[in-house]
C-alpha cells in the first residue's frame, strides 16, 4: 500500500454533473480556491469543450488557483485542443473500453478505440502537458483488452492511469482483485474513480488503495452523477484515521469546505451523512452524552475538531441529566441538584411530546424552576409591516416596531422579501452587529398555504441563539423567528 495518497477532486466536473446543479464561474473559482487551500493535490475544473462558459471557467481556475488544475477531454482532437487552450496543468482524456459502450455508444471496434486512446495521449504529451488517461467503464471491460489499452497509453507517455467504476457496480473485494491485476501489468501511477450507485463508492476506493492505487478521485459531499461519487471527507478521514495513510489535506478545513459546497450548490447533505452531517457529532441519548462528556473516545471514533466540526448535545426525550447539566453550564445558569433534576424532567416531558428543545426553551424552563420572574414581555414587538415587491426591482420593506417603550420605524431593501424584512428589523432596532448565521425553512404540509416553519441561528458576536417562527407565510414566519431570536439575545 502507498504511504501517501494524492487527492484528485472532481467536485467541479463530475460533482457539477449532479442533476440540478449549475455553478457560476465566480462560484467555481471560489470552490477551487477553497479546495487548493485545503490541500487538494489536483482539481478537475471542468470539461472545456462543453461550452464557452465551461472553457472560461476552467481557464480562469487554471490561471488563478495555485494547485495542479486538470481539464477533461474525450480522446478527440477538438477536446484536447480546448484543454490545451485553457492552459491546464494536466489533461484528463478518456475513452470507453467496455463492450457495451463500444457497441451501443460509440459504434467502434476494439482496434479503433485502442488507436484513439494512444493517439490522444501522444497528442497531449507532444504538447508538453502531463496526461491522465481513463478507460471509461473500465470495471465492465474485458480485462485482457483493458490491460492492452493501459499498456498502450503507458508507452505513449501517460503519467497516470485512472480506473473508473463508471456505473458503480463493483464490490470491495472484487475491486481489490481487479486493481491488483492491473497493478501487476502497469508501472505508472494508478488512480481510481468510483460511483456510489450501491453505496460502495468509498469502500471500493479504499479497496483500490489497498491494491496499489496511489491517487483517488473524490468529490466534496459525494456529489456527482446519479448517486454521486466517492466522498472526499469520508475517503480522507478513513485513510488518515483508520488506514493511517497520509494525504496533503488539512483535515480541520473539511467541515467548512462541505458547508461551502452545500451553500453554493444548494444540495444539502443528509443529517446522518458521515463526518460532515448535522448529526455526525451529535449526541442525544443520556448514556452516550454522559460518557462523551467524560471521555469523547467512548462514543466518537474521531474528534470533531479534527474536521473543524463541533460536538452537539441535542436535548429531546433521550436527554439525560448530564447533558442538561453541561448545557446549563455552557449558558452560565447555576442550579443545585434538585433544580437540575426538575429541569431535566421537564425537558424530557416536552421531548416526549415530540418537541425539539432549543436553548431558548431550556432557559425558559430553568427560569421557571429557579423561580426567577422571567421577563415575559417582549422587548421587540412587530406593530406594522409594508412590503413593496415588484418584478425586476429589489423588494422594499418598512417595519414599525415597539422597542422597549419606544416606537421605531425603518425601511430597507434586500435580495428577496425575507432578506428585506430582516434588514428593516435590524435597522429599526439599530443592532447592526446582529447577524443571521443559519436559516432553515421547512414546509409542514404541502401546498402554497402550508405552514412554514423557520428555524434560525442569530448572533450578536458574543452570544448565539436558535429561534423559531411558524406562520402560513414564509416572510412572516421568518420575521417571527428573527424577532424571537432578537428578544432572546437582548434579554440576556
Ligand atoms: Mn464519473
Amino acid at each position: 500500500m502507498a504511504q501517501k495518497i494524492r487527492i484528485f477532486d472532481t467536485t467541479l466536473r463530475d460533482g457539477e454533473q449532479t442533476p440540478g446543479v449549475a455553478l457560476t464561474i465566480d462560484n467555481k473559482v471560489l470552490i477551487a480556491e477553497a479546495l487548493a487551500d485545503m490541500g487538494v493535490d489536483i482539481i478537475e475544473a471542468g470539461f472545456p469543450i462543453n461550452s464557452e462558459f465551461e472553457f472560461q471557467a476552467v481557464k480562469k481556475i487554471a490561471s488563478e488557483v495555485d494547485t495542479t488544475v486538470c481539464g477533461l477531454a474525450r480522446a478527440m482532437q477538438q477536446d484536447l485542443d480546448s484543454c490545451i487552450k485553457a492552459d491546464v496543468d494536466l489533461v484528463h482524456t478518456f475513452i470507453s473500453t467496455s463492450p457495451q459502450h463500444l457497441r451501443y455508444q460509440m459504434n467502434k471496434t476494439e482496434d479503433e478505440v485502442y488507436e484513439m486512446a494512444v493517439s490522444a495521449v501522444e497528442y497531449v504529451v507532444d504538447h508538453g502537458i502531463p496526461c491522465l488517461f481513463s478507460p471509461m467503464d473500465a470495471t465492465r471491460s474485458d480485462l485482457p483488452y483493458l490491460i492492452k489499452v493501459c499498456k498502450g497509453v503507458e508507452e505513449a507517455g501517460a503519467k497516470v492511469i485512472n480506473i473508473p467504476d463508471t456505473v458503480g457496480v463493483m464490490y470491495p473485494s472484487q475491486m481489490k482483485e481487479f486493481i491488483a491485476k492491473i497493478r501487476k501489468e502497469i508501472k505508472i501511477d494508478l488512480d481510481v474513480h468510483c460511483h456510489n450507485d450501491f453505496g460502495m463508492a468509498v469502500a471500493n476506493t479504499l479497496a483500490a488503495v489497498e491494491a496499489g492505487c496511489n491517487q483517488v478521485q473524490v468529490t466534496v459531499n459525494g456529489m456527482g452523477e446519479r448517486a454521486g461519487n466517492a466522498d472526499l471527507e469520508q475517503v480522507v478521514m478513513a485513510l488518515e484515521t483508520i488506514y493511517k495513510i497520509k494525504t496533503n489535506i488539512k483535515t480541520e478545513r473539511i467541515y467548512q469546505m462541505s458547508k461551502l459546497v452545500e451553500r453554493l450548490t444548494g444540495v444539502r447533505v443528509m443529517p446522518n451523512f458521515p463526518i460532515v452531517g448535522e448529526n455526525a457529532f451529535a449526541h442525544e441519548s443520556g448514556i452516550h452524552v454522559h460518557a462523551v462528556l467524560k471521555k469523547a473516545e467512548t462514543f466518537e471514533p474521531l474528534k470533531p475538531e479534527m474536521v473543524g466540526a463541533r460536538r452537539r448535545l441535542v436535548m429531546g426525550k433521550h436527554v439525560g441529566i448530564h447533558g442538561i447539566d453541561a448545557k446549563l453550564k455552557e449558558l452560565d445558569i447555576k442550579v443545585n441538584k434538585d433544580q437540575l433534576k426538575d429541569i431535566t424532567n421537564k425537558v424530557k416531558n416536552l421531548g416526549g411530546m415530540g418537541k425539539r428543545i432549543f436553548e431558548e426553551d431550556l432557559i425558559a424552563i430553568a427560569d421557571d424552576v429557579l423561580g426567577k420572574v422571567p421577563k415575559k414581555e417582549a422587548i421587540v414587538e412587530l406593530v406594522d409591516l409594508k412590503l413593496d415587491f415588484e418584478l425586476g426591482k429589489k423588494p422594499v420593506v418598512t417595519v414599525v416596531l415597539n422597542v422597549g417603550d419606544k416606537k421605531k420605524k425603518a425601511t430597507e431593501d434586500g435580495v428577496g422579501p425575507v432578506d428585506a424584512a430582516l434588514n428593516a428589523i435590524r435597522s429599526a432596532v439599530s443592532k447592526k452587529e446582529i447577524t443571521l448565521d443559519e436559516y432553515h425553512l421547512d414546509a409542514i404540509t404541502g401546498g402554497s398555504d402550508a405552514l412554514a416553519d423557520v428555524t434560525i441561528k442569530v448572533s450578536n458576536g458574543k452570544r448565539t441563539t436558535m429561534a423559531r417562527g411558524v406562520h402560513e407565510d414564509v416572510v412572516m414566519a421568518s420575521i417571527i423567528a428573527f424577532i424571537n431570536g432578537l428578544n432572546r439575545i437582548l434579554r440576556l
